[in-house]
């Protein structure tokens, strides 16, 4: 019996007590079939293959179903593997876990393993906190690339400089849930169960770089989780250390992966079904940070431009006004709101003995702090620019400016 056959023959005794109960999937055995076809007519084109993983349940798949077919013998070798690890530290700690034991395994397995992080000053809390960049939000997504996909295109970069012949990135995007559904939706990260990252990772690593492929493109979120809650438990397909990520996520369904606590989701209850799992409720502290986020966007945090901002085309800019960076007195309120947050999930995992966590690390709250002495602030802003609760006379795209009324009410 092949590979292909073993997993058909799993899949129609697989467990019934389905998370999803998914009626109309595609048995994870067809996957795996499309996946090898795909990957035997694509990836076997280049010499060096990189699969970006996160941790997340996407790229986890694509981990372990491309090793688990290596071992099987289901498709050829490549020169070179490489699995790039994103180490955000901003994952939610039972998939930091999970990534950590996925890696330790490789290691053993003898596959090349590399840790990415962003260089020190891009990093989640030095970006906002020294920098004073406000919280990500949908309209102001700097996170995603800055500490997800520009670390990984320059390890990318680093790696493949000295080897010899094609080199392709597999990433953990899917689109097989809903064929019709517009690709730029599943990319955004916020439909689909999606992976944060992985669509940003497919789409934007330079051309002359690396191309890129997505195995596991056709793969539905009840594929996935299959695969990771019942088939790669499974010593015939490895026994790979998935459950954890399965637990973790196995209640919601539709979840993305990403931040604890991201801010660019309304509602997302990963944190919350990771505290229900039991054994993690050392972690309930780390809701405050989307509070935190929350409080940081508001205006008496935050500088604003007086108004007449132009484009280099001396034209006005449409934004007249706009909110801009935190205040030092703001920024030093996030840090101490982040360490006690850490201080607090620290305490009572060691009194749990259970594992803690590092959102800021000593070199981190250091710099933080020198860029804050050093008065530092995003381009284009300055502490000159007024505090964001400064009534301010009106001033309109078009150029007119509307004074405020009642001037000496509010005092200015
Ligand atoms: S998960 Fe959220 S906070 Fe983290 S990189 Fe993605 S969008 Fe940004």
């Amino acid at each position: 019996m092949n590979v292909i056959d073993t997993l058909y023959a799993l899949d129609a005794k697989r467990p019934q007590s389905n998370l999803f109960n998914g009626d109309h999937r595609e048995a994870v055995g067809e996957c795996v079939q499309r996946t090898v076809a795909n990957m035997l007519t694509v990836a076997t084109r280049y010499d060096h293959w990189i699969i970006a993983y996160s941790g997340g349940k996407d790229s986890s798949t694509v981990v372990t179903v491309i090793v688990t077919l290596l071992q099987l013998g289901a498709i050829p070798r490549p020169k070179t593997l490489i699995v790039m690890y994103a180490d955000t530290r901003m994952e939610l700690p039972p998939l930091q876990a999970a990534a950590r034991l996925m890696m330790q395994r490789l290691r053993e397995m003898g596959i090349e393993v590399i840790e990415v992080v962003a260089p020190m000053d891009d990093r989640f809390f030095v970006y906002m906190f020294g920098r004073g960049v406000p919280p990500p939000s949908n309209t102001f997504r700097w996170c995603t690339p800055q500490i997800k996909v520009e670390p990984m295109t320059a390890a990318i970069r680093d790696r493949i400089a000295g080897l010899d012949g094609r080199v392709l990135t597999l990433t953990g995007v899917r689109r097989g849930e809903s064929k019709a559904r517009d690709d730029r939706i599943n990319l955004s990260c916020s439909r689909n169960g999606a992976e944060c990252g992985q669509g940003w990772l497919q789409t934007d690593l330079p051309g002359d770089l690396t191309d890129t492929f997505a195995p596991i493109d056709h793969w539905t979120l009840c594929n996935v989780w299959d695969w990771l809650s019942v088939f790669a438990l499974w010593p015939e397909f490895g026994s790979w250390p998935t459950a954890i990520i399965a637990e973790g996520y196995g209640e919601i369904e539709d979840m993305r992966t990403g931040c604890v606590e991201c801010n660019l989701i309304e509602h997302d209850g990963a944190l919350g079904a990771v505290l229900r799992m039991g054994g993690w409720e050392h972690l309930v502290p780390l809701l405050g940070l989307k509070i935190l986020y929350r409080e940081l966007k508001k205006p008496r945090h935050r500088k604003r431009k007086s108004g007449g901002q132009t484009r280099k085309d001396g034209t006005l800019q449409t934004n007249q006004q706009r909110m801009g960076p935190l205040t030092f007195e703001a920024r030093l309120m996030g840090l101490d709101t982040v360490l006690r947050i850490q201080r607090q999930v620290n305490d009572m995992a060691a009194e749990r003995d259970r594992p803690g966590i590092v959102l800021i690390d000593e070199t981190e709250e250091a710099r933080i702090r020198e860029l804050i002495t050093l008065k530092t602030w995003p381009r284009d802003w300055s502490e000159s620019d007024p505090d964001a609760t400064v009534w301010l006379d009106r001033f309109n795209p078009d150029g007119s400016v509307e004074p405020i009324l009642y001037r000496d009410l509010v005092g200015q």
